[in-house]
C-alpha cells in the first residue's frame, strides 16, 4: 500500500524532483503549506454578503440560517466574519443584521481546518509561565490582534478614537 504517505516521503519527492536538501525542501513544503492555509483563512474572511436569502450565503455556508427580527420580524442575515478569539485559530464570529432595522447579534463558531492564524506556545519571561499565542495569517483582519505582516501605511482608518479617561 502506498496510499499512506508519510511527510518524510514526500519531503523526499521533493528533494528529488528539484535537487534540494532535505532542510530547504522541508521548509518550502512548510511555505507552501502555510501560503495555502492563509488563501483560505482570507477566503472564509473576504466576501460581499449576499443580496437575497434566495442564494446561499457566500461564506460558504458555514453559518446558520439568520434569526427573524424580533423587532421588525424580518429576517437577519449574514454580513461578516472575523476571528471570535485570541488564542483559539478556527474559532470565528459571525454578526448577523436585520435587513429591515439596525438589529444585530453575533455568533460564535468553530470552523475544523479553517484557522485564521498559527496558535504556539511562548514561555513569558520571568515567571516561565507557558502561555498561548496566535500569530495571525497575513491579510486576515482580528479585530485585536495585528496580522504579521500588518506594517501598512496611515493606521488611523476606522480606528475608533480612545474614550477621555
Ligand atoms: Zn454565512
Ligand atoms: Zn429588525
Amino acid at each position: 500500500m502506498t496510499t499512506n504517505r508519510g511527510r518524510k516521503d514526500v519531503i523526499r519527492d521533493r528533494m528529488a524532483a528539484t535537487g534540494e536538501s532535505y532542510n530547504v525542501a522541508a521548509r518550502n513544503l512548510k511555505a507552501m503549506k502555510d501560503t495555502a492555509a492563509t488563501r483560505d483563512a482570507v477566503l472564509v474572511q473576504r466576501w460581499t454578503p449576499a443580496d437575497s436569502f434566495d442564494v446561499p450565503c457566500p461564506c460558504g455556508g458555514t453559518c446558520e440560517p439568520g434569526e427573524t427580527c424580533g423587532h421588525c420580524h424580518a429576517r437577519h442575515r449574514h454580513v461578516k466574519r472575523y476571528p471570535g478569539s485570541t488564542t483559539e485559530v478556527e474559532t470565528w464570529a459571525d454578526r448577523y443584521e436585520c435587513t429591515g432595522c439596525s438589529s444585530s447579534y453575533t455568533l460564535t463558531v468553530h470552523l475544523a481546518g479553517r484557522p485564521w492564524g498559527v496558535a504556539g506556545t511562548v514561555v513569558r519571561g520571568g515567571s516561565g509561565e507557558e502561555v498561548v499565542q496566535a500569530t495571525v495569517f497575513p491579510g486576515v483582519i482580528h479585530p485585536l490582534l495585528r496580522s504579521e505582516a500588518a506594517e501598512g501605511p496611515g493606521g488611523s482608518d476606522g480606528r475608533e478614537r480612545g474614550a477621555p479617561r
